[in-house]
């Protein structure tokens, strides 16, 4: 595990960086500053030790749909929480509208009721929603909900921000469509998809052209390559890898502007394994 960061730098962790299918890495699940979860794809409980952090400090797991590349560990995670190690309740998981409902089901057939009464108890769970647009606090992390186009509804694009640390989106699966461009328009760092490599892909994923084109328009924005079915090159963008941490820099010039983020300021310092 590399030195920490600048304090006010945010850490991105991405714990599984391949697609569903093709055993390109493990599935999804990303980490920010080890205190939100974005998806639950991968067993976090058993990686992420590898890289010298524990899933006891999340504080909130965001959910960006209910495929099961992005959801099925959830289980683990919140048994592994609950019954191992440091046990510390106030944790929240949120999503679309159904993400409570869509848990519970997951927490109920794989445990039954009895655990989940008491994994529930323990944990102090809370619940929250997102819809479009929404910019809500939770748990000390500022949350902006974009709703994507995938094959399954409903699903989101996010960004995550600490106080005025660098935005780090995310963009779930989807295809090119108006709220994936809001997301990446307002991230410093954007972790995006990239099912696809060779052409356009099946099952309502983004491919490396559309990435390219992507990344040439939002100059401004840091692009994460991730989702992966197979791996190269693509310029101008990070090729994420399980377990990849990557410490970003608060844009520095937002003090001066008061808003927004200036021109290459989104530096991602170091990747690191
Ligand atoms: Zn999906």
């Amino acid at each position: 595990m590399a030195e920490s960061g600048a304090v006010d730098s945010t850490r991105l962790t991405v714990v599984g960086s391949g697609d569903a299918f093709s055993g390109c890495g493990c599935n999804a699940a990303y980490l920010v500053d080890e205190r939100v979860l974005i998806d639950c794809g991968s067993p976090v409980q058993a990686l992420l030790p590898r890289a010298g952090m524990t899933v006891a400090s999340i504080d909130l797991v965001l959910v960006t749909h209910f495929h099961a590349d992005h959801t099925y560990m959830l289980p683990m995670l919140l048994g592994a929480r609950a019954f191992a190690g440091e046990l510390r309740g106030g944790l929240t998981i949120g999503g679309p509208p159904g993400t409570r409902e869509y848990v519970l089901r997951l927490l109920n057939t794989g445990y039954g009721r009895h655990l989940v009464e008491l994994i529930e108890q323990r944990l102090e769970l809370q619940w929250a929603v997102f819809q479009d647009g929404a910019n809500d606090v939770v748990a000390g992390y500022r949350v902006g909900a974009h709703a994507v186009v995938h094959s399954t509804g409903p699903s989101l694009a996010y960004t995550v921000q600490r106080d005025d640390a660098a935005v780090i989106g995310f963009s779930g699966d989807t295809t090119l469509c108006a709220g994936l461009r809001r997301a990446i328009a307002s991230a410093d760092v954007m972790v995006c998809e990239c099912t696809g490599w060779d052409g356009p892909t099946e099952g309502g994923h983004l491919w490396r052209g559309e990435l390219e084109q992507l990344i040439a328009e939002y100059p401004n924005t840091r692009f994460v390559l991730s989702h992966l079915r197979t791996r190269g090159t693509v310029a101008g963008a990070i090729l994420a890898h399980d377990l990849l941490s990557i410490d970003v820099g608060a844009p520095s010039d937002r003090d001066a502007s008061g808003s927004g983020r200036g021109p290459g300021r989104a530096a991602a310092e170091a990747g690191r394994k």
